[in-house]
């Protein structure tokens, strides 16, 4: 296919970076090289900050209803091309085209939903309580100039949401989206390009990712930091920022616990934890990791598992029929042998999966492990692939501690038809999301984030807007 060479998007243009350094992408369904471009120097980060600068002075200005009405014709502009831009978001990062198509038009949904709640921000009045006081409102404006980061594995999904937060709260934005699936994130700066948004509003850029969040988040310009990507990188973000006191959201990673109780629907779970568990080659920072079902529904349960996990369609993208594609990186084939490994040497027993796929591309198979003792990597680290952890449990309170006991939590799950189970697992799974029955937490109109290590604040939903704004009250007395 014709892949475009990714650029950057600085004050209202496409333009080619001017760093020495030069990006390559390469196809993961083939390992071929796709693109290789310029990265951002450092001088093309000085005219990204001047421009979000003057773009948050314009924008920020405009009515709430302007800005709608120009964010909505991009999102019109983004369902238009929705096809052209999922066949660019296969190619640079591999998921089944049926997937990116959903992620594409989610991304427009996600956008207008921000967008949307942007018209009807509301202020809050407080009454006085002193009488030359007339009124004291508690008013949300914007933060400012935002400075967003995203990662490989929902090339659309995320930029919409850093993007819909900012530019529906009346912020300009500049986003880094992973230099692999750059061009998915530029295809929507088009549409707001073609939408005519102002220029300076948005600005992409892409190089060494270190040496640009370094800039960024240390400028006077920026005044709020969003990143989703790995614990270890939030963690030196989240320093940063505090160093240089910006607001901060940090998305990162999550080793989702899935419960199934005795009485859970096991067709239904075992359905459901197949998809969820292997969208997306597991690259799902929601995605679920560890298994934990009742002792006595264990051996049905296992078997129906892995006999879905085997049945997947594994192939390129852009195969029809595919329903399961390449890791993003080769790289990632190897952490997940490393794993894999480390959890068989320790005891562990393999029930399907568990060797690269002698192909060309980064293909690793739906793998399956039962019994990973604790000191097991994968019970530790989030996997961030298509591996799932099987084990089983005798009683609730076991099942719950087991779930809690990591330092991630971000989304946890469970499976029962007992409406008391149900409420208590709402109640004492330590995660930002907790799914009864399903997998669905996550959605354009309800908050998206996790608690402990998995990262603060929210995005998506009325929450994902309210994190781009400020609080600011003005109290007004007679003269
Ligand atoms: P990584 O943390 O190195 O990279 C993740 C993203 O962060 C990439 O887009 C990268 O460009 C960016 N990044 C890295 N260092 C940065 C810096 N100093 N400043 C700004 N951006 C920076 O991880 P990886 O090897 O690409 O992916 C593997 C891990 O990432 C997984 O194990 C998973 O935990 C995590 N991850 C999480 C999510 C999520 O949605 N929470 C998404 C993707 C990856």
């Amino acid at each position: 296919m014709n892949y475009p060479t990714p650029c950057l998007y600085l004050d209202g243009a496409f333009v080619e970076g001017r760093s020495p350094l030069r990006v390559q992408v390469r196809n993961p369904a083939d390992g071929t090289l796709l693109a290789e471009y310029a990265g951002a120097s450092a001088a093309d980060l000085q005219d990204a900050l001047a421009a979000a600068e003057r773009g948050f002075a314009v924008w920020s200005r405009m009515l709430a209803l302007e800005r709608f009405c120009i964010i909505a014709r991009a999102t019109a502009l983004i369902r238009e091309r929705a096809e052209a831009i999922a066949r660019i978001l296969t190619t640079e990062q591999g998921k089944p085209l049926g997937e990116a198509l959903r992620e594409v038009q989610l991304a427009a949904d996600i956008i207008d939903f921000l967008a949307e709640e942007g018209k009807r921000l509301a202020a809050r009045g407080v009454p006085p309580r002193l009488a030359n006081v007339v009124s004291q409102t508690v008013m949300r404006v914007p933060v400012g100039p935002v400075a967003a980061f995203t990662p490989w594995n929902f090339p659309a999904n995320l930029p919409a949401r850093k993007l819909g937060g900012a530019l529906g709260a009346g912020c300009s934005v500049i986003i880094k989206p992973d230099e692999q699936v750059a061009a998915t994130c530029l295809e929507m700066a088009r549409a707001f390009h073609d939408a005519g948004l102002p220029k300076g509003v948005l600005g992409v850029v892409m190089g060494n990712p270190p040496e640009i969040s370094s800039t960024l988040i240390a400028s006077p310009v920026i005044a709020k930091v969003s990143f989703t990507g790995s614990v270890p990188v939030g963690k030196q973000l989240g320093e940063l920022a505090a160093r240089h006191m910006k607001r901060y959201t940090a998305e990162l990673g999550g080793h989702a616990p899935v419960i199934v109780c005795a009485d859970a629907d096991i067709a239904a779970a075992v359905k459901l934890g197949v998809q969820a568990k292997f969208r997306n080659a597991g690259q799902v920072c929601a995605s679920p990791v560890r298994f934990l079902v009742h002792r006595s529904r264990l051996d049905e349960f296992r078997e129906a598992f892995v006999t879905g996990a085997k049945a997947l369609v594994i192939g390129s993208g852009l195969d029809a029929g595919t329903q399961f594609g390449p890791l993003i990186h080769e790289r990632r084939c190897g952490q997940m042998q490393a794993m894999v490994d480390d959890a068989l040497e320790r005891g562990a027993r393999l029930l399907c999966g568990g060797r690269r796929l002698d192909r060309p591309g980064w293909f690793y198979p739906p793998t399956i492990i039962e019994g990973a003792p604790a000191e097991a990597q994968l019970q530790q680290v989030e996997p961030f692939g298509p591996i799932g952890l099987l084990d089983g449990f005798d009683s609730l309170d076991e099942a719950i501690a087991r779930a809690n006991a990591l330092p991630y939590g971000l989304a946890a799950y469970g499976f029962t038809k007992d409406l008391a189970t149900a409420h208590r697992l709402a109640q004492e799974l330590q995660a930002g999301m907790v799914g009864i029955n399903h997998f669905g937490v996550s959605q354009p109109e309800t908050p998206f984030g996790g608690i402990k290590d998995s990262g603060y604040g929210h995005e998506s939903g009325l929450e994902g807007l309210l994190g781009c704004t400020e609080v600011k009250l003005v109290s007004v007395a007679l003269p």
